[in-house]
């Protein structure tokens, strides 16, 4: 089956394209949703590290002002500057970011100092003094601010190579308005950094203070490095000096997933995707069932289409759901027209639409349909009606449940019709057959009156010639011994006066086709009636008949005259091919010594035989195989009067009694016709029981 949908091929590609559409689609969206799933991340980090940088300046800045105030008590409390060393240096030991604390002047000269102890003293290399033009700077500026004021930051050069960045905080100190000395506090910046900065804030990102353009002044912590690393930067306002705190997170570096909500994005967006791909997958396999119902689909209409039985399907309230293009076409009507119609249907005749209603009423009772279907007459829309044949069986839907009936209907008018003709053909056949058949009986009718006329001739020709013998002659007649000669001869003509009628009148019931007459006869009534006739043509021939009867033989039911007529031919038959191998062959035996065997027995040994078999055996020349190929063929021949008729008719006649007619060859010479007839069992044996058979043709 090739059937080509190039609507559904077209289908098919539009689908195809519009999923590939629908996958880049959620592709791009996916994409979009993972990178702004990154982007959201990254602001998220972003504004962590923002704050993270906003609480270091605030930590830092809170951090100067307690180191501020812990400097402003320390001063409060000592006036001596030997004194101060102690609590100084116990204020050192507190802050380590503090490298350096100066107690100086109004002139700023240096009153004393102490040093961090956590680490050698950061002037070894720079001389502080070099530094004077710094402090006195810072110390202005602190005076003229009335408070504390921080340099820029400035480096110190280390013994070991490296160097620190440091600022200074000058605070004026002052008493009762004036300004009584400073303190300067030199900051590591560093240092500032790590203490300053609460711990979780630094941990783990890159703390540092830079200038304002960017030149990096300390560092805490790993500077990070990488194309892809946040950074958020806060100013750190300090009177006297600005600064820049910058933080360097790697925290949240974007990878490619960079946290759990674009990692799970992402699997949702791959879950995503596997999910439209078994879709597609799917879909793929439906398109394929869809197209392949499709075929089956179209398969089935086509051949509805081009059925030509009518299909018809009824619900179970008798309403029709389905009709066939060929259903309609028969009836005329359009499927429209028929779809849904209750009883009576359009195409019933109105004065059928009882019987069938009640017939459909039936049906839908649930009682039995058969399945050779019924005969029934449909109407077409113009009026005429046709003979159909409708073969009903259940409709079963898929789940088994009976939801209606399903019809086949086939429109038998033209098959009727041609019956009709052919019966009527048939009928003309037998007419001519029967005709036939009298053409042939007429010829029998001759052939068989001959011998009866013949008898009565030859008897008659006797009884003149006693006659005339007793009237030439001189003695006196002996009248008593004539007259029963005479008499003798007249009850044989009578006898064959009457067979000859009897000839005629079973031929004449045969042409009539009138019920024949078969009775009960005793097979020995068979041979006895005929006897006389054969045992005169033997004498003529000079032939001796010789009898078998097995006289328990039961009666048989037969045409008794026609079954004497079929014995009286094939003795005939017999005595005339004993005469013709005598006329035509040397005699291997002399014709006084030719005998023809008349036999009766019952067809098988068993005692309780049906049949009785009757047999004529001759010693004749036999029957050649060119003769036995035509024996039985009517007209077949080889006698110069012969009509050919006989043996054809002798079949006929023992068929049409159930029997069987047939013959072979006996050793040394001659050949043995027998024929079978049945016993009449049933039937008194007294024959004169009746029983009337219809007519054969
Ligand atoms: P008819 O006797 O008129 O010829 P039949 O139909 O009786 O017609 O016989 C047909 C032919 O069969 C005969 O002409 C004969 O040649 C052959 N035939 C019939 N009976 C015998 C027989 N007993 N022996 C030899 N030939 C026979």
């Amino acid at each position: 089956m090739v059937l080509k949908f190039p609507r559904l091929a077209g289908w098919a590609s539009r689908r195809g394209s519009l999923w590939l559409l629908l996958l880049a689609l959620v592709v791009a969206l996916l994409g979009l949703l993972v990178w702004l799933a990154g982007r959201y991340e990254s602001s998220l980090v972003q504004s962590r590290l923002e704050d993270h940088a906003a609480l270091a300046v605030t930590d830092i800045r809170s951090g100067l002002n307690r180191n501020l105030q812990a400097v402003q008590a320390l001063h409060a409390r000592q006036h001596n500057a030997q004194a101060w060393q102690v609590p100084a240096a116990h204020l050192l030991h507190e802050h380590r970011e503090i490298l350096r604390l100066e107690w100086r002047n109004e002139t700023l000269g240096m009153l004393g100092f102490v040093e961090t102890p956590f680490r050698k003293s950061v002037f070894e290399q720079l001389d502080r003094t070099s530094l004077q033009a710094d402090v006195s700077l810072v110390c202005t500026a602190a005076r003229r601010m009335s408070g504390p004021a921080y340099s820029a930051s400035y480096f110190l050069p280390q013994t070991d190579g490296l160097g620190t960045e440091v600022s200074d905080m000058c605070l004026p100190l002052t008493d009762a308005g004036r300004v009584t000395g400073y303190a300067v506090a030199t900051y590591s910046l560093h240092t500032l950094l790590s203490e300053l900065v609460s711990k979780p804030l630094s941990q783990g990102v890159g703390l540092s203070l830079t200038e304002a353009d960017g030149t990096r002044l300390a560092l805490y912590g790993i500077p990070s490095r990488g194309s892809r690393i946040f950074v958020a930067q806060h100013l750190l306002d300090l009177p006297g000096s600005t600064m820049v705190v910058r933080m360097e997170s790697r925290l949240g570096t974007p990878a490619l997933f960079p946290n759990v909500l674009t990692a799970l994005v992402a699997a949702m967006a791959l879950a995503l995707l596997v999910v439209l791909f078994l879709l597609g997958r799917d879909m793929r396999r439906r398109l394929q069932v869809e197209s392949d119902l499709g075929e089956a689909l179209a398969f089935r209409k086509a051949m509805e289409d081009s059925l030509l039985t009518g299909l018809r399907a009824r619900d179970l309230q008798g309403r029709i759901t389905y009709v066939n293009p060929a259903f309609c076409k028969m009836v005329g009507v359009d499927a429209q027209e028929l779809l849904n119609q209750s009883m009576p249907s359009p195409y019933w005749p109105p004065e059928l639409a009882g019987v069938y209603q009640r017939r459909q009423e039936m049906r839908l009772a649930g009682n039995h349909l058969t399945r050779e279907g019924h005969e029934s007459v449909f109407m077409r829309k113009d009026g005429t009606r046709f003979a159909v044949l409708i073969m009903e069986a259940p409709l079963i839907n898929a789940v088994g449940k009976h939801t209606g009936w399903m019809s086949a209907i086939l429109d038998v008018s033209e098959q009727r019709r041609t019956e009709e003709v052919s019966r009527a053909s048939q009928d003309r056949l037998q007419a001519s057959a029967r005709l036939a058949m009298v053409g042939e009986m007429a010829s029998l009718l001759s052939h068989e009156l001959n011998q009866p006329l013949a008898a009565i001739s030859s008897y008659a020709t006797g009884s003149l010639n006693l006659l005339a013998h007793a009237s030439s002659d001189d003695q006196a007649p002996d009248a008593l011994a004539l007259s029963d000669d005479l008499r003798l001869a007249m009850g044989h003509i009578a006898e064959q006066a009457e067979r000859a009628g009897k000839v005629i009148k079973s031929v004449h019931d045969f042409v009539r086709r009138s019920e024949r007459v078969r009775e009960a006869v005793a097979p020995r009534a068979l041979l006895d009636a005929i006897m006389p006739l054969v045992i005169l043509q033997a004498r003529k021939l000079g032939m001796r008949i010789s009898l078998e009867v097995d006289e328990t033989c039961p009666p048989v039911l037969c045409d008794r005259t026609m079954v004497e007529q079929v014995l009286l031919n094939l003795a005939r038959n017999g005595m005339q091919a004993m005469q013709s191998s005598d006329e035509t062959s040397p005699p291997t035996l002399a014709p006084l010594g030719k005998v023809l065997t008349l036999r009766i027995r019952p067809a098988a040994s068993n005692a309780h035989s049906q049949w009785v078999e009757f047999a004529v055996m001759d010693q004749g020349e036999g029957i050649s195989g060119e003769v036995a190929r035509q024996l039985f063929t009517p007209f077949f021949t080889t006698k110069k009067e012969g009509m050919g008729l006989g043996l054809s008719l002798c079949r006929t006649v023992i068929e049409q009694h159930g029997g069987f007619l047939g013959y072979e060859s006996v050793q040394p010479q001659g050949t043995i016709f027998s024929f079978t007839l049945p016993v009449a069992a049933a039937l008194p044996a007294s024959g004169a029981a009746m029983q009337n058979m219809p007519g054969e043709s």
